[in-house]
């Protein structure tokens, strides 16, 4: 799975945003590392540095000095719609008869193509095939006619699907979360302004204060100065769909997303998946580096039960391999896993194992690693995963795979145990994520492992007979 993007706006009273912005997108490069781009208004002109690549090297020296202005916004893309190339490279910036309009764009509109058939019969013309320069051109459109609240407000009574913006029209800097809620969105304060970014890590690294999460359609106006800030509650639903995932595995886990640090859920995670599906073994391993949380969690409730289990290191991470997902191929990503981890075989040899991942989602990774874990002397594994089976495909800008790829897209959790060579396997339950995120199951989006998305979806069977996942809370021993 690909992290979406991360998104970051700027407004301060007296120097320039350039320099903060960067460093905003260097704690966001985890959501998109393909390309990275910055926008600034010095409160007469547009100025715009967009590249490929990744943060450290989209910029070279000297670009963020012609970077002028005390405000901006900024982001980081890993592609979800529109084709790999600094066309869709962003912050996505137009002129227009009424000004300027910058855009940085997290998420993925399921409405894209019919509002750009539109607009284009209108007489726009794309340069991009994304659909954030839709949403610009749109806005740009109702920027004639309306002022910029009830503007921002039209567009987003149009769009359909998930997005956290955020938008500087002229030198004015804001944030909209969709209606739903379903990406991250928060406001902080700095020392000499305000930021509105994907998540709080961002502000941490600005040294600022997180003062709440951007609340689901509703519109954060930066006030030109950098002195304060305006809401506008635009858009009222009566659910959420927040992504869960982002708990599970894209954020950072010293981020806070809508109230829950995420470090402290993937804990809490951990704990519940040793309530649900505890298995005795000696020792409990962390998958690096986002299991690590979930298997502290595990070896923790288990102690507490009075179990002898030990939380061990047992896998080393290369830092400096790609991310396995990135391959093409699947000889490729097999062989991404092997250069990626390798086993320390004194905390396995001769031991009963139980390794803790965040997902699974061809099942490659797991399957490697059951067998470096067996090649390295462990005499029992057994797999643990801090979320549900992904049994359909993400249309809010995950990048995940097709239906057809995903392991759980049709066989039932014996057979996945089965087929990655584990001792036992087991999955946590979804009413364990709604209880620790302290959320209904009706606020959550639980698309990519129930089926049902909370928007319709062109060419998804809403009715259709989807492989259901069985949670039991019991481990499912593999067929030896
Ligand atoms: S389908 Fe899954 S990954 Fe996509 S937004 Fe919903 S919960 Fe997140």
């Amino acid at each position: 799975m690909h992290e979406k993007c991360g998104v970051v706006g700027i407004a301060l009273e007296d120097r320039d945003a350039a320099r903060p912005l960067y460093y905003s997108l260097y704690a966001l490069q985890h959501r998109g590392q393909e390309s990275a781009g910055i926008v600034t208004h010095d409160g007469f002109q547009q100025h715009s540095h967009v590249e490929m690549g990744l943060v450290g090297d989209a910029f070279a020296p000297g670009d963020l000095e012609s970077l002028n202005g005390s405000n901006g916004i900024g982001h980081v893309r890993y592609p979800t719609a529109g084709s790999v190339n600094t066309c869709c490279a962003q912050p996505f910036s137009v002129s227009f008869k009424s000004g300027s309009l910058g855009l940085s764009h997290n998420g993925n509109l399921v409405n894209a193509d019919e509002i750009g058939d539109e607009l284009a019969d209108l007489g726009h013309a794309f340069t991009s095939d994304g659909d954030t320069e839709v949403i610009a051109h749109d806005l740009a459109r109702n920027l004639l006619e309306e002022d910029l609240v009830r503007a921002v407000k039209r567009t987003m009574e149009r769009i359909h699907g998930s997005y956290s913006l955020t938008i500087m029209h002229d030198e004015t800097v804001m944030g909209v979360r969709d209606p739903q809620g379903n990406r991250p969105l928060v406001i902080g304060e700095l020392e000499d302004g305000y930021v509105i970014t994907s998540e709080s890590a961002a502000i941490d690294t600005l040294d600022g204060e997180l003062i709440r999460d951007v609340r689901p359609g509703e519109l954060v106006v930066l006030h030109d100065d950098g002195t304060g800030y305006d809401t506008y509650q635009l858009i009222e639903q009566e659910n959420t769909a927040h992504c869960f995932f982002e708990h599970v595995y894209f954020a950072r886990p010293d981020s806070t997303i809508d109230g829950n640090l995420v470090y402290e859920v993937r804990r809490e995670l951990g704990r519940k998946l040793w309530e649900e599906s505890g298995v005795e073994s000696d020792v409990v391993l962390p998958v690096p580096d986002s299991g690590r949380a979930f298997a502290s969690g595990y070896a923790e409730a288990a102690q507490d039960d009075g179990s002898d289990i030990e939380f061990a290191e047992g896998l080393m991470k290369n830092r400096y391999v790609g991310r396995t997902f990135i391959m093409p191929t699947q000889d490729e990503r097999e062989r991404a896993v092997r250069l990626k981890l390798n086993p320390i075989r004194s905390t396995i040899e001769g031991k009963k194992v139980t390794i803790i991942d965040d997902s699974i989602v061809r099942g490659t990774t797991s399957n490697q690693l059951v067998q470096l874990l067996k090649d390295a002397g462990a005499e029992e594994v057994n797999v643990r995963i801090g979320a549900p089976p992904i049994i359909a495909p993400c249309y809010m800008g995950i990048d995940m795979a097709s239906r057809d790829e995903l392991i759980a897209g049709d066989q039932p959790v014996e057979e996945i145990c089965e087929e990655i060579g584990a001792d036992s396997l087991s999955y946590l339950s979804i009413d364990a994520i709604a209880a620790t995120l302290d959320s209904s199951r009706a606020d959550l989006c639980l698309g990519c492992v129930t089926g049902e998305y909370p928007y319709d979806i062109e060419g998804e069977e809403t009715d259709r007979d989807v492989h259901r996942p069985e949670i039991s809370g019991q481990p499912s021993p593999a067929d030896d």
